[in-house]
């Protein structure tokens, strides 16, 4: 299962728009602090694992993967990130590819047997002890696939 690691077909044009090029900038120092924050909050490490997607944490005994999504590059419908304007067919199709790989992913996960709890970058600045408490919560319940938070 590697298709979701390959990198994505052609380089990103460069931008000239400087709104472009600053929030994904910024999306690009933050990438990887909200994951921090959280790791802190549960107490937990990042690690490679060879699960689809590659989660960014996982609780193997009760098969629940955590994914952090970025807002800008996975479409958060809340922050919901103006398309790039120049190069817009590129973005279009660079989006709707993260799009569906996610999707495929969870499909993968829940085949797998796993849940799924996706958190937006967004909730991680907004309130990153909900976000710990809601996990710890999944934690506890038997549901099945639940999608938290974000009810997406
Ligand atoms: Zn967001």
């Amino acid at each position: 299962m590697r298709y979701y690691e390959s990198p994505p077909a052609g380089r990103p044009p460069k931008s000239t728009s400087i709104g472009v090029t600053k929030s994904m900038k910024s999306n690009k120092s933050s990438g990887t602090k909200p994951e921090l924050i959280l790791a802190k909050l549960l107490r937990k490490r990042i690690r490679k694992n060879n699960l689809p997607g590659n989660p960014d944490f996982v609780y193997p005994r009760k098969k629940i993967a955590v994914f952090v999504h970025g807002c800008f590059w996975h479409r958060c419908p809340k922050c919901n990130f103006d398309l790039p304007k120049r190069n817009r067919d590129f973005w279009a199709r660079k989006f709707a590819r993260n799009a569906e790989r996610d999707n495929l992913v969870k499909k993968e996960m829940g085949a797998m047997g796993w849940r799924v709890i996706e958190v937006w970058e967004h909730e991680l600045r907004e309130d990153p002890t909900k976000v710990a408490a809601s996990i710890h919560q999944m934690y506890e319940v038997r549901d099945t696939s639940v999608s938290l938070l974000t009810g997406h």
